[in-house]
């Protein structure tokens, strides 16, 4: 009987439940023994609890460490954030981390890519300070610290030690913000000159994304402040073939949350159509972090099989729901 784990359960809004649910099937059919903690965030929290974020959610993933969180839904006008951005900020998530990878039967214009994306999460553009000084006149502060800046090149360093990576690119705008990206590039250059069997590069934002998207091979790790992380990610998802595959995890010395990038579709919530794979590779990446190597790359190996088999959902061209496609990845870890 292997090790048995608590971890918080957000199924999220819209889609979520739908793929949050495959996620706990599949990691159950690979012999995982977790008791799950379902909580509500987001839109469902906002109706059952009168809040997007209750207290009980956040002392979930504080007593737990763990969580798997499918996406949800943050009301429009409604003045308050991005319930994402402010769980991360709560709870001091401080880095997002998304490997980026081509899947097999997933058709997309590049092959091989396989890279990761390290963003930090706590400040930049995402301080949520804006103000209006005159009317007609606003302000948005992009605040950026040595500590976080130096805590985000740490991780990213330590993580491709760890996973035999070979380069960290730290992407900035430093020519134009001389300061704060200014700052952002010192602290990288501080941790790069103590990893010296990691080769390290600076890349310009823009030139980043021209780069990407004409030879996303070249890259490996990409380091990167908040708003530049959030927009590149997606970037990243689209040179592999989209949102439905890409998984993420917001790490911070308390906590991780495991998370894919899509967000909640809610126009299509409740008729088995979404993609559960970047849901499941998430748990992937959360089992990892448990030190469940050998499930984790059964899970993998099985959704690589029943991807081969030409069984997907519609997004990726396949014919199959989200639960047909997640019970072909349950039967395939069985076999
Ligand atoms: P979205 O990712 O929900 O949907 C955009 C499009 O991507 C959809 O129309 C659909 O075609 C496709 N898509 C998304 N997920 C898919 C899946 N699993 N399988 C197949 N196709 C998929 O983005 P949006 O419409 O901009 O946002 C909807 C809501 O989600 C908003 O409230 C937003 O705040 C929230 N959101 C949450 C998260 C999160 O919780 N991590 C992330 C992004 C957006």
């Amino acid at each position: 009987m292997g090790k048995s784990y608590k971890l918080t359960l957000i199924e999220g809004d819209g889609i979520g439940p739908e793929v949050s649910q495959a996620a706990c099937r599949v990691i159950a059919a690979a012999g995982v023994l977790v008791e799950w903690e379902p909580v509500l965030l987001g839109a469902r929290a906002q109706e059952w609890h009168g809040s997007l974020m209750p207290e009980e959610a956040l002392a979930s993933i504080r007593r737990n460490k763990v969580a798997l969180k499918g996406p949800v839904t943050t009301p429009i006008g409604e003045g308050f954030p991005s319930v994402n951005v402010q769980l991360r900020k709560v709870l001091d998530l401080y880095a997002t981390l998304r490997p980026v990878r081509n899947l097999p039967h997933v058709s997309s214009r590049y092959q091989d890519v396989d890279l990761v994306v390290v963003r930090e999460n706590t400040e930049d553009l995402y301080a949520g300070k804006e103000h209006e000084v005159v009317p007609g006149v606003v302000e948005s502060l992009k605040i950026i610290t040595e500590v976080a800046s130096t805590r985000i090149a740490r991780f990213a360093f330590a993580y491709a030690a760890e996973n035999g990576r070979k380069k960290v690119t730290a992407v900035h705008k430093a020519n134009i913000m001389k300061l704060s990206d200014g700052l952002f590039l010192e602290c990288c250059r501080r941790v790069a000159s103590q990893h010296p069997a990691i080769e390290y590069n600076e890349l310009i934002v823009d030139n980043t994304c021209l780069q990407l998207v004409m030879d996303p091979l070249q890259f490996d790790v990409l380091l990167m402040e908040n708003l530049y992380g959030d927009i590149i990610s997606d970037l990243c998802a689209g040179l592999v073939g989209g949102i439905g595959i890409v998984p993420g995890a917001n790490i911070g010395k308390e906590g991780a949350v495991f998370e894919a990038v899509h967000g909640s579709w809610p126009a299509a919530a409740g008729q088995d159509l979404a993609n559960p794979t970047a849901l499941i590779l998430s748990g992937v990446m959360m089992l990892r972090h448990l030190g469940e190597q050998d499930a984790a790359r059964r899970i993998e190996q099985a959704v690589v099989a029943v991807l081969r088999q030409g069984v997907c959902t519609r997004d990726l061209g396949g014919s199959v729901g989200t639960k047909e496609y997640s019970g072909a990845i349950c039967r395939e870890l069985q076999r």
